[in-house]
């Protein structure tokens, strides 16, 4: 049985360690968390994932890894500082505040949470432009020329690089640059959990093209990226794509599709797969001066590329695959809680259990998972309890694989190697289990 609801997701993340309110010690921050010991690995392991299909294992994209604070002329040139904006509403009785353009899901705060309604309306101001850039300042001097901006989004610093990637690179169209970093925006109304919230990583790449190739490469992109998330397990009847309508496209993008996941509270956007044209090299071009072309100096051809950009949410990935993976079963009248993450994602790739703790079990169990350790496999050693209390922790964060060291072990070199999925045993030599386990985490 999937999740029903978002709750068992946080309930689970933050009993397990997974995820944790911010500050949760001074009362916690709204919508801010911190990622705990198997949510830190987690989240390692989605961006390695990202970068070794994006990055290491092509041909024709690079990374990168821009500064957060940026030049304020950069948002200038993005239209980020004159147009990246929410439409605000305020309640003049209750100091709620609204998105105007998601009444749908606005509820009152003073009415516990119920519908707004037209009592509430009666309340309201007119919608207002509220930027969602969060403003600092560089220096100790706080006037007004020294006001910068918390980067929110990646993309802007891959733009702004495209000269020094693609010449340093001789780099020639189509070819891409990938990045992974923190993004912040001054959210209106973030929530359900880490779904939206103002802080958060994003994975984001701009794959240049000669201008008459973008259809190709769009329809390209928006196949691959929705391919990645089935080839690390979700559900695929829980994906979409969705194309979005004419009046919906961004200024800058002349075809998007978002990728969707059906979470418990609906369809929600995962990742945005936009064709951006021209539009960002030619206006940093034109604000900074310099020529963002391509330029052959054989051939003499020059041309401004065009820009394909599939840009995905860490965080929100990192919700989907939680969803995605939580599954209650019935066996013998117990309710068994099972996280069938991928193999590649899992935090803990193998549980080492001694049966007992004496006759030298326990030694000859750290001795096998140093062995594994060495060989980058994460593991995690449980001496206490019950063997099936020991496997049911693990089925619920996620761990692949559980092995028990036993008599067998100190005569015949073998250990039981257990399945979380299948939950099936087999006997496996403990000196080849390195080995063994490294071949299935092979992407
Ligand atoms: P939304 O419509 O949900 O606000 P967006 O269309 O503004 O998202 P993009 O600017 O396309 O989002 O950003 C790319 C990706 O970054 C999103 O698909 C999402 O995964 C992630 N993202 C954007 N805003 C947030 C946020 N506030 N919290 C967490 N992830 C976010």
């Amino acid at each position: 049985m999937a999740a029903s609801s978002l709750d068992q997701i946080v309930n689970l993340a933050k009993r397990r360690g997974y995820v944790f309110q911010a500050s949760e010690i001074y009362g916690g921050l709204n919508s801010c968390w911190d990622y705990g010991p198997l949510g830190a690995e987690l989240k390692r392991n989605v961006k390695d994932a990202w970068w070794h299909s994006m990055v290491h294992t092509r041909r024709d994209v690079v990374g990168l890894d821009s500064a957060v604070l940026q030049h304020p002329k950069v948002w200038q040139a993005s239209g980020h500082l004159d147009g990246f904006s929410d439409p605000l509403i305020d309640c003049k009785k209750c100091k709620a505040r609204f998105r105007a353009d998601d009444m749908d899901n606005a509820t009152c705060p003073e009415r516990h949470n119920a519908a707004i309604n037209d009592d509430c309306k009666s309340h309201f101001t007119e919608p207002r432009d509220f930027n969602l850039m969060f403003k600092t300042t560089l220096g100790p001097v706080e006037d007004a020329g020294a006001t910068a901006y918390l980067r929110p989004e990646t993309a802007q610093g891959i733009f702004c690089n495209y000269l020094n990637v693609q010449t340093t690179g001789r780099l020639k169209p189509p070819f891409g640059v990938a990045q992974i970093g923190k993004s912040f925006r001054n959210e209106i109304t973030p929530g359900n959990f880490i779904f939206r919230t103002r802080e958060f990583e994003q994975m984001e790449m701009e794959f240049f093209v000669p201008p008459e190739k973008w259809e190709e490469w769009y329809a390209y992109w928006r196949q691959e990226r929705f391919d990645w998330y089935v080839k690390l397990g979700v559900n695929p009847e829980k994906l979409r794509l969705r194309d979005h309508d004419a009046d919906e496209l961004a200024h800058y993008s002349n075809a998007t599709a978002d990728i969707e996941y059906e979470l418990p509270i609906g369809w929600k956007e995962l990742e945005g797969v936009a064709s951006r044209s021209d539009f960002d090299l030619k206006r940093h071009s034109e604000h900074s001066g310099r020529t963002l072309e391509y330029f052959d100096g054989q051939t003499r051809e020059r041309f401004t590329p065009y820009v394909i950009e599939p840009a995905a949410g860490v965080d929100r990935a990192l919700l989907v695959f939680l969803v995605d993976a939580y599954d209650e079963e019935e066996i013998d009248g117990e309710t068994r809680t099972v996280l069938r993450l991928h193999p590649r994602l899992a935090p803990i790739k193998v549980a080492v259990f001694p049966l007992v703790k004496k006759d030298g079990m326990p030694e000859l169990a750290m001795e096998i998972e140093d062995s594994l350790r060495a060989r980058g496999i994460t593991t995690f050693y449980d001496k206490s309890g019950a063997i099936g209390r020991r496997y049911r922790r693990q089925d619920e964060v996620g761990t692949p694989w559980c092995i028990t060291v036993d008599g067998d072990t100190k005569e015949h070199g073998t250990v039981t190697l257990r399945d979380r999925d299948t939950m099936t045993q087999e006997r496996v030599s403990a000196a080849e289990l390195p080995s063994l386990i490294a071949e299935r985490l092979a992407p």
